[in-house]
């Protein structure tokens, strides 16, 4: 009836599941989700959502949902009230800062949460508080793109966006799973390559669904990407195949860099990784015929001890080819959360402002001094995992972190835990009761995106903003307004009434967000940063210049770092990543019942010669050990991997299943990220199938 018609509601909201940045309409009639509706208009997907897009909801619903503030009391948590629980956390901060010193306190912020928020956030540790100790969790996935990028052609984003790679002569998928992790771009790319000829190739030690797909699937040995993408480089350089036109007006340190390449010969890469050289040259030959190239890559690069310099050496082949700039080329770091691009362009990083100017210089930071008010550290702040080496050691005191499942998702996870036992203070602020949520002193509960407006970054650079789909469910907040009622009692003066006065700040703040305002971003309308003052986004950048003050980009002098060996004992090379069904820890994705009915478990992959070699068959139970701790799961034996190389599905919930029981805390050397896909376990069978 028309009446009953009346009461439904359709709002437009953006996909809180990965980078892509989906946007579509939801139907709501109460507290109901009728369905989700994609739109013709929206600027990445279309018509197109995934399973977690169009079914991943429920947990907004969920009765186990926080809803009142938690104060611990010795082993328990009591209910409290907001007031009870901001005005301890306040007094708690306040005494610690006394007693400490402002550095004694750190900050970890959401990549899933908006750009609105964790502007707020770095803004509250920053002028509130008084420190750079603020971090996110790019740390633990994209961080070493971000600077191989900075170091290459000075921004640490993708250089185009999807109609890029849907333009692209080639395109490489280096160390990334977009069909699982990626959907709804994955189909994109599928389409092109079936459509329009595109021609793919997958450098990946899992077979997965664009390996089976491409035109050239590659399996190196496990960390070895700098050595082949160097010798592939080499020997264009060596065949005159490099882009002499382009390298001569637009780059520098080409003679510096070739020397650093001398030793990475095709019959030295051959050897290292395991590919022929005849291999390698079929590489360079794709890319060398190719009139444009993107190079795709994710987890499988980053999460190494030598990753900051891999991912310099991909910007470098696309720099020595001439592939930046142009429609169709360019360096594509996929971003997994929805958000985690908007974390780090709002500043919630422990060197930069909002923007990526660095809290060292001087001039920036007088600009937000007058702009806040207050005086500013001028010292970079500790990023997460110096922030839990701090803890552990008992520098660092008090905690406070939202959105953010540290307990599960931090490599080396029982260290995590056994550090967060050790701090003095620790908020945490979420919308369930997460596994690091017990570790809290204080727990407050948040609201979803659903529940709240704000803005989110997709991988492309691409601003797009959400409405209010349902109000707070009773007792919870937006974390912006939990933000700022937080900052008052700490004597400051905040009084913004919505998310677009938050964004109009930053953008009067930060240079390359000057166009951005909510106005402009109405309904499914988007801008991708740059944005002028005029409100004109920069969908490709390096069209005339990179983003260095001389306009020239740098090639980066190449030197492979050899991973982790756990020892001799630890036998089987163990990888792991997301599946298709679930994000992340699962925190959200097994609260929602259409996928859990679909994707109860994570698993673990086997190959047929090492499932026969150590007598497991398929189903049966194993456990896995590592030198930093042991997991149980249940074994997939299939050809997708090879050999004594081991996969499993990183979103594991429960404690027993849970990948980062196994990795250790070793990280890249200049970003300090993890090598989460670094480790070596033995196996025993503990149950036939
Ligand atoms: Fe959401 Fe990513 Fe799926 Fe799009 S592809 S619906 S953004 S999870």
């Amino acid at each position: 009836s028309a009446m009953r018609r009346a009461r439904i509601k359709r709002t437009k909201t953006v996909c809180t599941y990965c980078g892509v940045g989906c946007s579509f309409e939801m139907w709501t009639k109460d507290r109901h989700i009728l369905k989700v509706e994609p739109q013709a208009h929206a600027p990445v997907n279309g018509i197109s959502t995934c399973v977690k897009g169009k079914f991943g909801w429920d947990f907004v619903n969920s009765p186990e949902r926080l809803t009142k503030p938690l104060i611990r009391q010795g082993d328990e948590f009591v209910e409290a009230t907001w007031d009870e629980a901001l005005s301890l956390i306040a007094s708690k901060l306040s005494e610690m800062k006394e007693e400490h010193g402002a550095h004694s306190i750190g900050y970890i912020a959401s990549s899933k949460c908006s750009n609105e928020e964790n502007y707020l956030f770095q803004k509250f540790a920053r002028a509130v508080m008084g420190t750079n100790n603020v971090d996110n969790c790019s740390r633990y996935c994209q961080s070493p793109a971000t600077a191989g990028l900075l170091r290459t052609v000075g921004i640490g984003g993708d250089s185009g966006t999807v109609e890029d790679l849907m333009a692209a002569d080639l395109v490489m998928i280096v160390g990334a799973n977009p069909a699982e992790s990626h959907p709804v771009l994955a189909t994109r790319l599928k389409r092109a390559h079936k459509l329009h000829g595109q021609k793919l190739l997958v450098a990946d030690l899992r077979k997965n669904e664009m390996a089976e797909r491409a035109n050239l699937y590659i399996h190196p040995k496990p960390s070895t990407d700098l050595i082949w993408l160097s010798a592939v480089t080499k020997y264009m350089l060596d065949q005159g195949w490099e882009d002499k036109e382009f390298l001569e007006k637009r780059v520098l340190g080409l003679d510096e860099y070739k020397k650093s390449l001398e030793k990475y010969t095709l019959s030295y890469a051959a050897e290292m990784t395991g590919l022929s050289e005849d291999t390698l040259i079929e590489v360079a030959t794709m890319i060398h015929e190719a009139k444009s190239v993107c190079i795709c890559w994710a987890m499988g690069v980053t999460q190494h001890k030598g990753a900051t310099d891999t991912s310099a050496s991909i910007s470098n082949l696309l720099l020595v080819t001439g592939n930046y700039g142009r429609p169709g080329t360019g360096a594509f770091p996929l971003r997994g959360h929805n958000n985690v691009q908007g974390a780090c362009d709002f500043g919630t990083m422990p060197a930069w402002f909002p923007g990526y100017e660095p809290v060292q210089d001087n001039r920036v930071r007088e600009r937000y001094e007058k702009a806040w008010g207050v005086p500013l550290p001028s010292e970079p702040g500790l990023d997460n995992h110096q922030m839990v080496e701090g803890i552990d050691k008992g520098k660092l005191k008090a905690l406070y972190l939202f959105g953010e499942e540290m307990a599960i998702v931090d490599s080396n996870a029982n260290h995590v835990e056994s550090a967060f036992e050790k701090l003095e203070f620790f908020v945490v602020q979420d919308i369930f009761f997460s596994r690091t949520a017990q570790h809290a002193d204080v727990v407050l509960p948040a609201a979803p995106s659903l529940e709240k407006e704000g803005t989110f970054t997709n991988t492309e650079r691409r601003i797009q903003r959400f409405y209010r789909v349902f109000e707070p469910m009773e007792g919870a907040r937006p974390d912006w307004e939990i933000f700022q009622d937080l900052a008052n009692r700490l004597g400051a003066n905040w009084n913004y009434k919505h998310p677009g006065e938050i964004m109009a700040e930053a953008a009067s703040l930060a240079p390359v967000f000057a166009g951005v305002s909510y106005e402009r971003l109405e309904d499914f309308n988007s801008l991708v940063w740059p944005v002028k003052p005029d409100g004109t986004s920069t969908p490709l950048l390096y069209k005339d210049r990179f983003a260095f003050p001389d306009g020239k980009a740098r090639l980066s002098p190449v030197d492979w770092t050899p991973p982790y060996i756990a020892g001799e004992e630890y036998d089987l090379h163990l990888n792991n990543g997301r599946l298709l069904e679930h994000f992340h820890e699962g925190n959200m994705t097994y609260r929602s019942s259409g996928i859990t009915h679909k994707v109860p478990h994570p698993w673990l992959e086997i190959s047929p010669e090492a499932a026969e070699a150590r007598g497991v068959t398929d189903g049966a139970l194993v456990r896995l050990t590592s030198p930093y701790g042991h997991v149980k799961v249940r074994a997939v034996v299939t050809d997708r991997v090879e050999g004594n190389e081991l996969y499993l599905t990183m979103n594991g919930l429960e404690d027993i299943e849970a990948v980062n029981r196994l990795t250790s805390s070793y990280h890249d050397t200049i970003t300090h990220t993890p090598n989460y896909k670094e480790m070596g376990v033995k196996m025993e069978v503990l149950e036939e199938s």
